[in-house]
């Protein structure tokens, strides 16, 4: 089995670097691919409760017979339930169907400022996390602004920001506040999520080639040695094995730097939704 490195959170815990997530994963599809991939060494498994598929989620690990606390579940909190007490009934929910009695991390899925009840949600989600719901407690598609006001209303820092992050767009105003607040960033889309010819960039498909790999294997490693917990999705059980065959081999510093420099540093790469805009 792959020793999949594991990274320290700002509350002492630790998260397995290289998960699996299933973002778009069909619900009837969901228990073979988890299985699939807790069969080929993943531990660390990344769902949200909007993608409709946490109970087939449960059941791969139900059936896999892996020690819990041998495996890291994160599940996200979704937009239209920061009001009230719904993060209470939200998280009992997503319980449920993972047919778990805590999940490793519970993250804030986004920050919908129009409705701009973030806040409230986040002081949920510490409550959630002292009555042992869940172990961490992060966000995800946290601009600056948003992570501020929540460490300023609450004093807890999150120990994650999930947020769209690959070669073209690299989310370095982000990055560098979390940095300097002991954030640990989580990259989604991390192969742009198919979206761009991410692969067929000169200096992407040099760098693999130059260590005998796929492509998409030499940007899964420059994510993990910038410090980024990645799980890339994929339903095919080859990749999933491609996926997490990147630990026998080290990009040089010149390979991270050429790669470093396909950021758009205007913000121009990015694919999916802008952090402001879904609401
Ligand atoms: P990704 O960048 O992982 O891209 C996935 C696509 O890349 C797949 O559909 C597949 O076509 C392709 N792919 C995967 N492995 C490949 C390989 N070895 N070779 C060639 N192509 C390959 O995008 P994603 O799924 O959006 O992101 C990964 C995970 O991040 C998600 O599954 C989910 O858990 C999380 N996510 C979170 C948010 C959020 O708002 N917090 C949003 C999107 C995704």
């Amino acid at each position: 089995m792959p020793q999949i490195p594991n990274i320290t959170l700002n509350d002492g815990r630790t998260i397995p670097q290289l998960g699996y997530g299933v973002f778009k994963v069909a619900p009837a599809e969901t228990e073979r691919a988890v299985s699939e991939a807790l069969e080929t060494g993943y531990r660390h498994i990344d769902t949200a409760a909007i993608y409709g598929n946490e109970e087939g989620v449960g059941a791969a690990i139900a059936a896999s017979g892996i020690p819990r606390d041998e495996l890291f579940v994160t599940t996200k909190l979704w937009n239209d339930r920061h009001d009230g007490d719904e993060p209470d009934a939200a998280i009992a929910e997503s319980l449920e169907k993972l047919g778990l009695d805590r999940v490793d991390l519970y993250l804030v899925h986004w920050p919908t400022p129009a409705k701009d009840n973030y806040v409230h949600a986040w002081e949920k989600l510490i409550g959630i996390r002292e009555r042992g719901l869940a172990t961490s407690i992060g966000v995800s598609n946290f601009l600056v602004p948003h992570l501020e006001k929540i460490v300023a209303a609450t004093g807890v820092v999150p120990v994650v920001d999930q947020i769209e992050l690959h070669p073209a767009h690299q989310q370095r105003t982000v990055t560098e506040w979390a940095a300097a607040h002991d954030i640990r960033i989580e990259a989604w889309g991390p192969l742009g999520q198919g979206k761009y010819d991410l692969f067929g960039v000169p200096v992407v498909a040099e760098a693999a080639s130059a260590h005998g790999v796929t492509p998409a294997q030499a940007v899964i490693r420059w994510h993990l040695q910038k410090g980024h917990i990645v799980f890339p999705k994929s339903v095919r059980r080859e990749r999933l094995q491609e996926n997490i065959d990147v630990l026998g081999f080290t990009l040089t510093d010149a390979e991270l730097a050429a790669i470093d420099a396909l950021d758009h540093t205007d913000g121009s790469g990015r694919v999916s939704s802008h952090p402001d805009e879904v609401n």
